[in-house]
């Protein structure tokens, strides 16, 4: 094991000839590596059942097959991952992951790696599906930052066939809209944020239409019981710290056209609300994101701040690759474009445009 000590002691000439000397004498190179080499070393159990009797079955095109004792079928190292079926090396995967932290559009992508947007963009949606993870099993403790924002409901690249709503009309041929207020109000996505002291992050599409008490409740799990709630005082959030018996600490309401942005105690919804903005800037600078893939694009946001906290720049992309290399991934690429909808947008648009349920 080489320790870090020893490198430290060396002359920078002396570390760049060990690094030269590693990736050229020792590695051949990372060229044409198969992300399944990246895996095999992490497979312990079957792909398909979980069972943990496997043995090594030969290879099918240099890649290391497994048989399963349990169910008795073979699989890959990449089989269910973001990788499966994927002729993309490891490399290209790699500078793909790199944009996607940088934040590249679909366009600078195909460009960077060399592959068409439709590719680019079914490698995204399997990413920020492995970026998942970090949503998954946490628990929010200590004081809590708990509200939530609004997006419009964009059904970003679906067909006119497929849609649930007519589409707007748009451009010099718009007509007068002479509707009364509430009429004109485009139906809205509500988005629930939660967030703790040691910046765990609870950020999910929540539902159509306005913020409700169930909102708060249906992720109620995810918070510790001991935990103290800071948010608005709001009757949603109100009804939901009652009903589950709750400590909290709220800002109050505007008095006298006053408006006061912190608790008694000094407390804020600071860190939330920069959440809240990040968002917002991306589904600008993306020309909004369809209702469909929201919770993807969220999911990444979420763990790209994680990742900022636990490595420099440079190592980002590898860590990255590393920790959502062996997530399973539910679905294939004819998939992405029929995947069920995160929320129910047949509430908001059901009763208008009735029949037209191509997200059922
Ligand atoms: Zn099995």
């Amino acid at each position: 094991m080489i320790k870090r000590d020893f490198l430290e002691k060396l002359a920078p000439v002396e570390v760049e000839m060990i690094r030269d000397y590693v990736l050229h004498e020792i590695c051949p190179g990372v060229e044409g590596t198969a992300n399944a080499e990246n895996l095999n070393r992490s497979v312990k159990r079957c792909a398909r059942c979980g069972s943990k009797k496997i043995i090594k079955y030969g290879y099918n095109n240099k890649t290391q097959r497994f048989e399963c004792k349990n169910c008795g079928r073979t699989f890959s190292s990449t089989t269910g991952t973001m990788f499966y079926a994927s002729n993309t090396d490891f490399e290209t995967w790699s500078a793909f992951i790199d944009c996607e932290i940088k934040g590249l559009t679909l366009v600078e992508e195909a460009y960077t790696i060399h592959k068409s947007k439709t590719t680019c963009f079914n490698m995204r949606q399997k990413l920020y599906k492995a970026a998942e993870k970090v949503q998954r099993d946490v628990l929010l403790k200590g004081d809590v930052e708990m509200d939530c924002t609004f997006l419009p409901i964009s059904f970003k690249g679906t067909k006119p066939g497929n849609m649930v709503r007519k589409s707007k009309r748009r451009g010099k041929h718009k007509r007068p809209i002479h509707k009364t207020k509430t009429e004109n109000k485009e139906p809205q996505l509500c988005i629930y944020t939660a967030m703790d002291e040691d910046d765990n992050i609870i950020f999910k599409a929540a539902n159509c239409g306005g913020e409700r008490e169930s909102t708060y409740m249906q992720y109620d799990e995810f918070i510790d019981k001991k935990a103290r709630i800071i948010g608005d005082y709001s009757a949603q959030l109100r009804g939901y710290i009652k009903k589950t018996n709750r400590s909290s600490d709220l800002i109050p309401a505007d008095e006298k056209d006053r408006l006061i942005f912190t608790t008694e105690s000094g407390n804020s919804l600071s860190e939330v609300n920069e959440l809240h903005s990040e968002l917002k800037k991306e589904w600008r600078s993306r020309h909004g994101i369809s209702v469909r893939h929201i919770q993807g694009y969220i999911d990444w946001l979420v763990y790209l701040k994680s990742l900022k906290y636990q490595v420099e720049g440079m190592y980002r992309k590898h860590r990255a690759y590393m920790d959502l290399m062996a997530e399973k991934i539910p679905f294939i690429n004819k998939l992405i474009c029929r995947l069920p909808l995160p929320v129910d947008v047949n509430e908001v648009y059901g009763e208008k445009y009735d029949g037209i349920y191509a997200f059922s």
